[in-house]
């Protein structure tokens, strides 16, 4: 678990999938309820992925 920053400044945790087929997949989490992967910020809307984050 990876914390990542929207370009907003909304914080979110990033959980990569290391067993998974797809080893560089990851979900993007929101900081307020981690058991709901987001795909867009729950701040300011914009999608998000993990090479935009910062
Ligand atoms: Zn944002």
């Amino acid at each position: 678990m990876q914390e990542r920053f929207c370009k907003c400044g909304h914080r979110l945790k990033v959980q990569y999938t290391l067993d998974g087929f797809i080893p560089w997949e990851a979900l993007i989490l929101n900081d307020e309820s981690v058991e709901s992967p987001v795909k867009v910020c729950p701040r300011c809307g914009t999608y998000l992925s993990i090479h935009f984050l910062r």
